[in-house]
């Protein structure tokens, strides 16, 4: 009788890390407090760890841990937090059962110029090329995060540089891949998104401060104004003399991540000018002219298929129902003693509604497949609840390659797409048809939006250089220590 742990949400692609700053101008904003509502706000894009650092008078003093926000803060804790001018946050995702304290951000790292904190969202690619060259020069490393490398390389970089500004853009040109970040010097927040734009970054401002967030969700939540998204290759710099900007960096092409708008983003931000909501519809609206059926409803997933459902329903005029209750206070990671429990716990997480399906040719939208054991899942709960037939539509293409830009799809043995036709997946699920988005399709769904877009994970062609060593080698858990 073995126990075990398990992820019920290992059959997803992973969401990587939310990121907050705020630049204090109004004494009586309490940006503790504010940076803990953000948090909230994020919450989806990482759940295992959180932090807020305050920047009082040039030094920090933060508070973080493994842990949801609702776990990590309380007023005991935040009370020792004062009320300082610069205010970072950050939640984290990790893919690692075995969590890994000290890459907990933001990352507060003390050199000779002073004191750095950062917050980062991505992944650097070229991570093992520098990592192996400065531990060459005799530099040690307390953990395998993203932030930490960031750090070191702008600390190095600050030595020779006359101002925070120019190191960070000198190490700009060292990293490659995907980092959407933000810091904070003793006098300076500093923000900056990747000349790709892989990753979400965007300003607001709160009064007369001004905040800089992952998405503008949660600028909704702290009642800030969104300004605008941080350009791809952007710094922006925020110090009493207000806010600066400067593209530092171009890439030929920009790609932001297609699945932000699929699945990681909230429904109720707007990224790039496009509302995520109106673009997973719009995914549902193609994905019925591309995969027509006739059936009685249509339900979503929750939640990500819950708006590609909207749209799918709209196009095809069958009616939309509630076909899943999902339990909201079921965390990722449960455990069991019995392997015949997996299933049970499947079902507390996620339960058909009979009332809705039964007796009912269903349509259930979904927003990707990559192992197949969810899907399969949900077909069963659907037939089980009582439906005749089950049409399950997905509202992105197979997912057949893995991502180096900072989701959690790293090897291409565990993509059900790679190994297996659609028709042979629509049978290993037990659904009565499968049909996914097009590549055409999705390119579709955010068609008006300011930027080129990665769908490297579908089609297999990357915008940006990927690593040069095997993805799983020796430095594997460093590439992968998506933040
Ligand atoms: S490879 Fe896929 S998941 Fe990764 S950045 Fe590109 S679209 Fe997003």
């Amino acid at each position: 009788m073995n126990s075990f742990d398990f992820d019920v949400n290992s059959d997803k692609a992973h969401e990587e890390c939310g990121v907050f700053g705020i630049y204090r101008v109004n004494d009586e904003l309490d940006c503790v407090s504010i940076a803990q509502d953000a948090l909230y706000g994020l919450q989806h894009r990482g759940q295992e760890s959180a932090g807020i650092a305050v920047n009082k008078d040039g030094e920090f003093i933060c508070v973080k841990d493994l842990g949801k926000v609702s776990a990590v803060f309380s007023d005991k804790n935040l009370s020792k937090l004062p009320n300082g001018k610069i205010v970072l946050g950050h939640v984290r995702y990790t893919p690692f059962a075995n969590l890994d304290r000290a890459s907990s951000q933001p990352l507060v790292i003390r050199y000779i110029k002073g004191s750095l904190a950062i917050s980062h969202n991505g992944s650097i690619t070229n991570y093992t090329q520098i990592r192996n060259e400065l531990e060459s020069g005799g530099a040690i490393f307390q953990s395998n995060s993203n932030a930490e490398l960031i750090a070191y390389v702008i600390a190095t970089q600050r030595i020779n540089s006359s101002s925070i500004e120019e190191a960070v853009i000198k190490s700009a040109e060292k990293i490659e891949g995907a980092y959407s970040l933000i810091l904070s010097s003793p006098n300076k927040l500093i923000a900056l998104r990747d000349p790709h734009g892989f990753r979400p970054l965007c300003l607001g401002k709160l009064l007369d401060s001004y905040v800089v967030t992952s998405e503008s969700c949660a600028l909704d939540s702290i009642g800030a104004k969104f300004l605008r998204d941080i350009k791809p290759g952007e710094m922006l710099v925020i110090d009493d003399k207000g806010l600066h900007s400067q593209i530092i960096k171009t890439a030929e092409k920009t790609s932001f991540c297609m699945f932000e708008y699929v699945y990681i983003a909230r429904p109720d931000s707007v990224i790039n000018g496009v509302s995520v909501h109106l673009a997973r519809k719009k995914a549902g609206e193609i994905l019925y002219k591309e995969h027509p059926v006739e059936a009685d409803i249509v339900c979503g997933v929750p939640d990500s298929g819950l708006d590609a459902a909207q749209g799918f329903s709209k196009a095809s005029g069958i009616p939309y129902a509630i076909g899943f209750v999902k339990n909201k206070y079921i965390g990722r990671q449960i455990s069991g003693r019995h392997q015949d429990k997996k299933e049970r716990l499947l079902k507390t997480k996620l339960n058909a509604l009979k009332a809705n399906v039964e007796g009912k040719r269903v349509v259930i939208i979904d927003d990707s497949i990559i192992r197949g054991n969810t899907s399969k899942h949900i077909v069963k709960l659907l037939r089980d609840a009582g439906a005749v037939q089950v049409h399950m539509r997905i509202s992105s293409p197979p997912f057949r390659h893995p991502c180096y830009f900072g989701t959690d799809i790293k090897s291409q043995d565990e993509l059900i797409a790679n190994r297996m036709t659609a028709d042979e997946i629509c049978r290993y699920i037990g659904a009565d048809s499968l049909g996914y988005l097009s590549l055409d399709g999705l390119s579709k769904i955010a068609d008006n939006a300011e930027i080129g877009f990665c769908d490297g994970c579908f089609s297999g062609n990357y915008c940006a250089p990927i690593p040069q060593e095997e993805f799983v080698d020796k430095y594997s858990q460093k590439l992968i220590n998506i933040e």
